[in-house]
């Protein structure tokens, strides 16, 4: 029987120390489905994604992309090129332009030809509605810019899913709106994105669903609107509330 997840996770435990950071959480993400996860600073968020593209191998547990279990695979750097990771501190290379930034994991990982790549690039810059920056380098653009460039950098791979760990925490609120609405016509156009954010209003108009995390559990997951109105627990209305 066809798996219908894209990916799943199975009660992923890790620890730094004797800190212990998650403590068995399990969710999974469908095809064209976007998940936002919520919660503390120190709550596990961006480990849980670091543990999927094995930055740092989970201690116990699954990881599954569609019936792989990449947790297991000796193929890690196969995987990852399945799987775009947008950061929050965009993670460009200063003397390559922007056509630049996007080209050279398509040239170098996917070894595409340089004109194959350039025109890939500027299709996806024009995505994110950069196509006339392409000659810029980072210190000529602005934050909300850069990141822009970061997520079409992640779409040039054609990845079948997005990762996005708080992708407009660095950024002043004025510029952090337009890399918002890429990514919400990104969701619209039915990429597969998990997304850590403290964007609550994104949270609740972009989220299939949206898992509250703290302490290393999830506390509640669910359908956002739900969520938001009529919370389970009370910590997730004191959360969410908190922020809105
Ligand atoms: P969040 O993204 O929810 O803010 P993190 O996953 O970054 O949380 O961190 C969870 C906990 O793990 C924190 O207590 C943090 O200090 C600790 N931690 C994260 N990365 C490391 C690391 N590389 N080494 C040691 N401790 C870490
Ligand atoms: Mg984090």
């Amino acid at each position: 029987m066809p798996t219908k997840h894209l990916l799943k996770i199975e009660d992923l435990h890790h620890s730094f120390g004797s800190n212990q950071v998650l403590k068995g959480v399990s969710f999974s993400l469908n095809k064209g489905e976007t998940k936002v996860i919520v919660g503390p600073s120190g709550t596990g968020k961006s480990t849980i994604l670091n543990n999927i593209i094995r930055l740092v191998p989970p201690d116990q547990g699954k990881i599954y992309l569609e019936d792989t279990e990449i947790t297991a695979t000796k193929k890690i750097n196969e995987v990852r090129q399945q799987i775009g990771f947008v950061f929050q501190d965009f993670g460009l290379f200063n003397h390559l332009t922007a056509l630049g930034n996007i080209m050279v994991g398509l040239t170098k990982v996917k070894k595409m030809t340089k004109q194959a790549a350039a025109e890939l690039a500027l299709n996806e810059l024009d995505r994110v509605g950069l196509k006339e920056f392409s000659d810029s380098y980072p210190s000529q653009l602005s934050g909300g810019q850069k990141q822009r460039v970061g997520i079409a950098r992640a779409l040039a791979m054609q990845p079948k899913l997005i990762l996005f760990d708080e992708p407009t925490s660095s950024l002043d609120p004025e510029l952090t709106g337009e890399v918002l609405k890429v990514m919400r016509n990104l969701a619209e156009d039915g990429m597969t994105m998990l997304v850590v954010t403290h964007e609550m209003g994104f949270a609740r108009s972009v989220a299939d669903e949206l898992i509250f995390m703290e302490g290393g559990h999830i506390i509640e997951q669910g359908d956002p609107e739900q969520l938001f109105t009529e919370p389970v627990h009370q910590r997730t209305r004191e959360f969410l509330f908190q922020l809105t």
